[in-house]
């Protein structure tokens, strides 16, 4: 029988992966001259938990942006779900599978932490208030902050207006959700509590692609591990993999600065 002490520690999380629910092939991006996006082909299947990590201005956000088309790709195709980002067509469709959290908050600071998040289901999905408001204050409890459902943004300290934004976000019931650096702007203290809520969040099965340089999370959750260099996914593999034995040059002096 294999020696205990070498097996690999019990997988943190059980999920089950399933089907391919984003897949990216050959995806470009242009800014005027620069080539932002160089050829990034990917597949994430449901309910995996990818982490992408690598120097600034490789492309991690222009990545995931693309994938629920705030910035339109210019090369090669990209399907959400089973439905292809082509132009304008499909971008309701796409946004609606996809959740979004980003390094700064983005809450709307004159709408109550429960507006905020009533707002898209009565607007874009028809749900009555009372609807809205019962599973919006189901969320807050789930991020651990139904207290401060009746406050207002600027009242809240920054790890519980992070918090807000993943509730705002999951009430939309997306199937994937994206974050970029989502505790990058927050003092320390308060990036476990952010971290926690996204751990639970890969507990219950959500397909998750995270920006973040979060290596104890990364090792912790993540299925795998992507990391960008110049436009490109230049190594895919699994944490223990990564930090253990980086292919890339690039990688490898990643790592030594941020370990
Ligand atoms: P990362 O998130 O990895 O730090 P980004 O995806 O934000 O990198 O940016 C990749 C590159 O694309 C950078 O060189 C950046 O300056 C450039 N870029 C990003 N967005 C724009 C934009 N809207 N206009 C022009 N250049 C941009
Ligand atoms: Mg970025």
């Amino acid at each position: 029988s294999p020696d205990p002490a070498s097996a690999p520690a019990a997988a943190p999380v059980a999920r089950t992966v399933g089907e391919p629910v984003i897949v990216a092939q050959d995806v470009h991006k242009h800014f005027g001259a620069f080539h932002a996006l160089r050829g990034v082909n990917l597949s994430v299947r449901q309910g995996e938990v990818v982490v992408i990590i690598g120097p600034s201005g490789s492309g991690k956000s222009t990545f995931i942006r693309t994938i629920n088309a705030l910035d339109p790709h210019d090369g090669g195709s990209i399907t959400v779900d089973g439905i292809p980002l082509q132009g304008a067509r499909n971008l309701d469709a796409i946004r609606r599978e996809v959740g979004m959290v980003f390094q700064s908050f983005n809450l709307f600071p004159h709408l109550t932490v429960l507006d905020n998040i009533t707002l898209a289901p009565t607007r874009v999905r028809g749900a009555s208030k009372a609807e809205a408001q019962a599973r919006g204050l189901e969320l807050l409890r789930r991020v651990g902050i139904e207290e401060q459902a009746h406050k207002f943004p600027a009242q809240l300290s920054g790890g519980q207006q992070q918090r807000v934004a993943i509730a705002r976000a999951l009430a939309m019931d997306p199937k994937i959700m994206l974050f970029d650096e989502p505790t990058s702007a927050l003092d320390p203290e308060m990036i476990k509590e952010v971290l926690d809520v996204m751990k639970e969040l890969a507990r219950s099965g959500m397909t998750m692609l995270v920006v973040t340089h979060e290596m104890g999370f990364a090792r912790e959750v993540a299925d795998r591990i992507l990391f960008f260099d110049q436009g490109n996914i230049v190594e895919d593999t699994t944490p223990e993999a990564f930090y253990q034995n980086p292919q890339h040059e690039r990688a490898k002096q990643f790592l030594s600065k941020i370990l």
